[in-house]
């Protein structure tokens, strides 16, 4: 392949990605793995991309204030990323959820008002807080999201199931800066830096102060390009 990256092979990073996260999984929500074969429906969320690939996501917002930055760089850059979405933040800043699928990238569902922890809300308010964004989004934008990422990570085979149900793609990370936590800059600059083929990348422009997470961004982007990543969309093109 001349050196090129073969956008068919699938790496190691990607597999040990995959690996990773199942045991993240059992640690994380051990109600999840006691789950049950005959529930239907996915059991994991995808955390990976295939190829010489990467996919940012981008939670929380759209916020008046970090949104246009963050997308203002990835313009720059011609990076495309996932926005996941919190529906009563769409309702607020329409223009800014329009801009966002007018400059090419993927709208996804991240429920109504982010309540937490969200796999303990009931299987009525679980699937409320998924159809009302949905309804919000397509309202806004045009766009029925297929991808779905519960607030937190707090997925349980009940939350997986409205997901499924709904007809949408659970859409987990595998590179977690923690920016939400306004860490500094440099940590998050280090963790996104880490980042390999396969990985899913996880960031916030809403919920607080991001400008570590743009700072760290202007950093981070043009490193993985120059390393031959290509930016991708989880579960593939088409909205
Ligand atoms: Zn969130």
């Amino acid at each position: 392949m001349n050196g090129a990256p073969d956008p068919d092979h699938t790496p190691w990073s990607y597999l040990s990605a995959q690996l990773l996260h199942h045991l993240l999984f059992a640690v994380r929500g051990q109600q999840f793995l006691r789950s049950q074969a005959g529930l239907g429906g996915r059991r994991w969320p995808v955390f990976g991309v295939p190829g010489h690939s990467v996919a940012l996501t981008v939670d929380d917002g759209p916020d008046p204030q970090w949104t246009p930055r963050v997308l203002d760089l990835l313009g720059r850059h011609r990076i495309t990323a996932t926005f996941f979405l919190i529906g009563a933040r769409v309702r607020e800043h329409p223009d800014l959820a329009r801009r966002i699928r007018a400059e090419g990238h993927r709208l996804g569902n991240h429920s109504m008002w982010h309540p937490q922890p969200f796999a303990a809300l009931s299987p009525a308010r679980v699937r409320a807080e998924i159809v009302e964004t949905q309804r919000t989004v397509e309202e806004v934008t045009g766009v029925v999201p297929r991808l779905f990422r519960a607030p937190g990570g707090n997925w349980s085979p009940k939350v997986l199931r409205a997901t499924g149900d709904l007809g949408l793609l659970p859409v987990d990370w595998t590179v977690n800066p923690s920016d939400w936590r306004s860490p500094g800059t440099d940590r998050i600059t280090r963790r996104l830096s880490r980042s390999r083929a396969g990985h899913v990348l996880l960031c916030h422009d809403g919920g607080g102060d991001r400008s570590q997470t743009v700072a760290a961004l202007a950093t981070v982007l043009p490193r993985l390009l120059d390393r031959g990543l290509r930016f991708v969309v989880p579960g593939g093109d088409g909205d």
